[in-house]
């Protein structure tokens, strides 16, 4: 199908309707990001998107220091999907210092400052 946006736009695009879109490579078969023209595990070219699950967990966490009237400190994390790639987060919903390394998470399509983003919330039960 033709599209006439490229890769990021395309995750861009997704993520303003709420979804977030991986690629897959039609050749090996495995996610990528950042979205991209070819695979960078085998340089496949035929990628598709699909709806990714949401389900994850930390792979890094760090607080970052913000003053109480502009919000409060917050957290930027990297989160690795169950999808197998990784990206930059952040985890809503918890304290920041309770975002520890292998907390499940579900991502979310949401938006930071205005701009489309991907967050995440601690995973129930
Ligand atoms: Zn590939």
């Amino acid at each position: 199908m033709g599209n006439p946006l490229g890769p990021d736009a395309t995750f861009r695009d997704g993520l303003s309707k709420g979804q977030i879109n991986l690629q897959q490579c039609g050749n090996c078969d495995q996610f990528i990001f950042f979205p991209r023209i070819n695979c960078p595990h085998c340089g496949g070219t035929s990628l598709t998107w699909h709806p990714a699950s949401g389900k994850g967990e930390v792979h890094t966490a760090t607080t970052v220091r913000r003053r109480a009237e502009k919000g409060g400190d917050y957290n930027v994390s990297m989160i690795e999907l169950a999808e197998g790639v990784r990206m930059m987060s952040r985890v809503d919903g918890i304290a920041p210092l309770d975002v520890k390394i292998g907390l499940a998470i579900t991502a979310f399509a949401g938006e930071i400052d205005g701009i489309p983003a991907v967050l995440c919330k601690p995973a129930e039960g």
